[in-house]
C-alpha cells in the first residue's frame, strides 16, 4: 500500500522540471547552443571565490571529526552569530544568535514552518503570483492552502483582496520578495500597509496572523530597497537561503529567524526545531555551515544578471511586450500575446524558445522568464520572442 498524494507527488513532475527535462532532451538532438532555455532557476553566476578559499581553508583542519561531524541541530553557534552579527550590521534588528535556526535551504525552511503553525483548521495564505511548492508544503504540513488575486500589472498586494481571504483560522501569509515569478519587489508602502492591516484582524481574531517570509532572492535587487520585514511587522518569520545569493543551491543551506519579539517567540522556536526533527532534519551540512560562519557577510556580484535583465525586459518591451518592472530576483513576468499563457509556452517550446506559463503560479495569462542564462543566449533569442510576438 503506498501513500496516494505522496505518489501523486513523486510521479507528477512539476511543469518547470518537465520542460527543463525536455529542454535537455532538446540540446542533445540540436545543440546546447540551440535550446533558449529560460524555465528553471538555476544560478548562472559562480559562487563568490570566497567560498571556494573558505572551504579550502576548513579542510586543511587536521582533525576532520571537527569539519565532518554532527553540529548542534539547531546549528553551530559560530554559524548563528556570524549570521545576526550580519543582519545587525545591516538592519536595526536586534537579532541574536539563539532567534536563529540553520536549516538546509528555503525549501525544507519553509516546510517546518508550516508545521508548526499548522492548528487543526488552519489556513495559510499566499499571494499570487506564487512560488508553485508553497501548495504541496502548506497542504502536507495539514493546513488549507489559500491564494490572495494578483494585484495586476504592478504586483504589489490587493489589500482588499487580501482582506477578503483573512478568516479567523488565518494563522499566516507567506510573502516572498524579491519574487518569483513576478521580480517584483514589495515596497516598504506596501509591507506597511499590510502590517497594520494583519495588526488590525490579529487582535480582532485574538491571535497572530504571522508573515513567513520566504526570502531566497533578498540580495538579488537592482537598485530598490529590500525591506527587512522584521523592522516592520514583528510577527515575522524569515527563511533565508544562500541558494541564489551564494549560487550554492544543491548544497542545501539557509537560516530561519524568530525575532525576539515575535508572539511566542520561545514556543515557535521550538516548534520550529520539533518540526524539523520530525521530518528527519539532524543538522544542515556541517562544513558549509563553517562556510557560512566565515561568509555570511558576502554578497552577490550581480552585474551579469543585471545586463541580462536590462537587455531582455528592454527588448521585450520593444518587441511590444507587457512585462512586469522586474527590480529584483533573475525572473520577468511577460504577459501572453493572446492572453493564453499555456498556448504561447507550447508554440514557444516548437522554437526551441522555453519559458513557463503562469498558471502553475497562481497568474494565468503570464509567462516567466528566467534570464539566468548566458548574455549571448538572451541577445539571440529576443528575434524568436520577435516571430511570437
Ligand atoms: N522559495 C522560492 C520563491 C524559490 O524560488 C525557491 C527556489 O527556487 C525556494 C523557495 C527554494 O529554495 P532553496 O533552494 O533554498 O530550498
Amino acid at each position: 500500500m503506498i501513500n496516494e498524494t505522496a505518489y501523486g507527488l513523486g510521479s507528477n513532475r512539476s511543469c518547470i522540471r518537465e520542460l527543463f527535462e525536455y529542454g535537455r532532451g532538446r540540446a542533445a538532438v540540436v545543440g546546447d547552443e540551440n535550446v533558449f532555455d529560460y524555465s528553471l532557476g538555476n544560478p548562472s553566476i559562480p559562487a563568490p571565490p570566497e567560498v571556494d578559499q573558505a572551504i579550502r581553508d576548513i579542510l586543511q583542519d587536521t582533525s576532520s571529526l571537527a569539519v565532518h561531524g554532527y553540529t548542534s541541530a539547531v546549528g553551530d553557534l559560530a554559524t548563528r552569530q556570524a549570521i545576526a552579527d550580519d543582519l545587525n550590521s545591516r538592519y536595526d534588528a536586534g537579532v541574536r544568535a539563539q532567534d536563529l535556526f540553520i536549516g538546509c535551504g528555503a525549501a525544507p525552511e519553509l516546510v517546518a514552518v508550516f508545521r508548526a503553525l499548522a492548528v487543526p483548521g488552519a489556513e495559510i495564505l499566499a499571494v499570487a503570483p506564487y512560488f508553485p511548492e508553497y501548495k504541496p508544503f502548506v497542504e502536507g504540513a495539514g493546513a488549507t492552502f489559500k491564494v490572495v488575486p494578483p494585484d495586476v500589472p504592478g504586483f504589489q498586494i490587493r489589500m482588499e483582496a487580501l482582506e477578503e481571504a483573512l478568516t479567523a483560522n488565518t494563522v499566516a501569509i507567506i510573502l516572498n520578495s524579491p519574487n518569483n515569478p513576478a521580480g517584483t519587489v514589495y515596497t516598504r508602502q506596501t509591507l506597511k500597509d499590510l502590517a497594520a492591516l494583519l495588526e488590525r484582524k490579529s487582535a480582532e481574531y485574538g491571535h497572530p496572523i504571522y508573515i513567513v517570509a520566504d526570502e531566497p532572492y533578498r540580495e538579488l535587487a537592482y537598485g530598490v530597497e529590500v525591506p527587512f520585514i522584521p523592522t516592520i511587522y514583528r510577527d515575522t518569520v524569515v527563511c533565508y537561503s544562500y541558494s541564489k545569493s551564494l549560487s550554492l543551491p544543491g548544497e542545501r543551506i539557509g537560516y530561519v529567524y524568530v525575532p525576539e519579539k515575535a508572539t511566542d517567540h520561545d514556543a515557535l522556536y521550538a516548534a520550529i526545531a520539533g518540526a524539523s526533527r520530525a521530518a528527519g532534519h539532524v543538522c544542515a551540512p556541517s562544513l558549509w555551515q563553517k562556510v557560512i560562519a566565515r561568509c555570511a557577510g558576502l554578497r552577490p556580484d550581480l552585474q551579469a544578471y543585471d545586463r541580462n535583465r536590462k537587455t531582455l525586459y528592454e527588448g521585450l518591451v520593444a518587441l511590444g511586450y507587457e512585462v512586469a518592472k522586474p527590480d529584483g530576483a533573475f525572473y520577468l513576468f511577460v504577459k501572453a500575446p493572446g492572453g493564453d499563457a499555456e498556448a504561447f509556452s507550447e508554440k514557444a517550446k516548437q522554437k526551441d524558445l522555453l519559458v513557463v506559463p503562469g498558471d502553475g503560479f497562481g497568474c494565468p495569462g503570464y509567462f516567466r522568464v528566467c534570464y539566468c542564462v548566458s548574455y549571448e543566449k538572451i541577445v539571440r533569442s529576443l528575434p524568436v520572442f520577435g516571430e511570437l510576438v
